[in-house]
């Protein structure tokens, strides 16, 4: 079969290799569809912590047809231990020794039968990639303090998980306003039902959906007194910011981390994908092949914010 396998940094090669072979437990998936996130540009351009030794595998959202039963399913991207301390307080996301499962830019993949969620009948494969990253989505807006209690919410970021943040928050009933630098990025939250703006400022609570040390700090910044700034972009590792005191301290601004998703949340995103609750047409970019792919990565970070359908067969 054909995959996309990295050498290195900015090295991509879509290669011939051998079809996997599931060890036990595990399930051969066909790939219809894996769409590409900001994770991906980060593994193609500087590598990243949960990627394996070079030559490494890589697209982590990503829906198909197990070859067993025919079923339709999206992948998931983690299998928790279940053991350590988080998981037994019940908190998959933040897994000390997680199994990543990456691998959907290619043709097929195998995976642990555990990590895979059937896919409702009527939603299209691409919908299906998508559901990954709302459900990280989803997982931070449940980070947040309720909506009766913080129902201004500011994102910072209007990229494809601001968008979908915004879009969430929209459909809990929030006031949402997105700040993001780019118009067809505001323009895109200001069809959600959000307001757009170039920045925020006094909202109940803050997404943070840049990923950069300047941002963090905008957020706290944008912060109501009493409200709660939630960290969704991930800065690159050994990244410090440094944040305003005055307002954690004056204002008591809370902090929260929010860091990927738990399976349940994954399930919840496929339902809402499946209902029309959350749209994910205006996000799709392509559908492309796996020889597209490095361009399509290396497009860069302008313009409207989008995800590429990557259709590997
Ligand atoms: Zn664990």
């Amino acid at each position: 079969m054909r995959a996309a396998v990295l050498h290195g940094p900015g090295e991509l090669r879509i290669e011939r290799v051998a079809d996997p072979e599931p060890g036990p437990g595990e399930v051969l998936v066909h790939v219809e569809a894996a769409t590409t996130s900001g994770t991906d540009v980060k593994m193609w351009r500087r590598g990243h912590p949960v990627l394996p030794p070079y030559p490494a595998r890589f697209g982590h959202e990503t829906a198909g047809t197990r070859e067993d039963s025919g079923e339709r399913v999206l992948v998931g991207d983690s299998l928790a231990c279940g053991e350590c301390r988080p998981c037994r307080a019940g908190r998959p996301q933040i897994c000390r020794s997680p199994r990543w499962i990456l691998g959907g830019f290619a043709e097929a993949i195998a995976a642990p039968e555990a990590v895979l969620h059937r896919v409702p009948d009527w939603l299209e494969p691409a919908g299906a990639a998508m559901a990954e990253p709302l459900a990280a989505a989803l997982h931070a807006v449940g980070r947040a303090p309720a909506r009766r209690l913080a129902p201004d919410a500011g994102v910072l970021g209007g990229g494809p998980m601001g968008q979908m943040l915004a879009a969430l928050l929209v459909a809990d009933g929030r006031t949402v306003t997105v700040a993001d630098r780019h118009e067809e990025r505001r323009a895109q939250a200001e069809a959600l039902g959000a307001m757009a703006s170039r920045s925020l400022a006094d909202h109940d609570v803050v997404f943070e959906a840049v990923g950069r040390p300047d941002a963090w700090r905008a957020a706290v910044q944008a912060c109501a007194p009493g409200g709660c700034v939630v960290f969704v972009g991930g800065c690159a590792a050994g990244t410090d910011a440094r944040l305003p005191t005055r307002p954690l301290h004056y204002d008591e601004v809370d902090l929260r981390g929010s860091f990927h998703h738990a399976p349940v949340e994954v399930d919840r995103a496929l339902a809402l994908l499946a209902d029309g609750s959350v749209g994910w047409r205006a996000l799709a970019a392509g559908p492309i092949g796996l020889e597209q792919l490095a361009a399509a990565l290396g497009a860069g970070n302008d313009g409207p914010a989008r995800k590429w359908v990557v259709e590997p067969r």
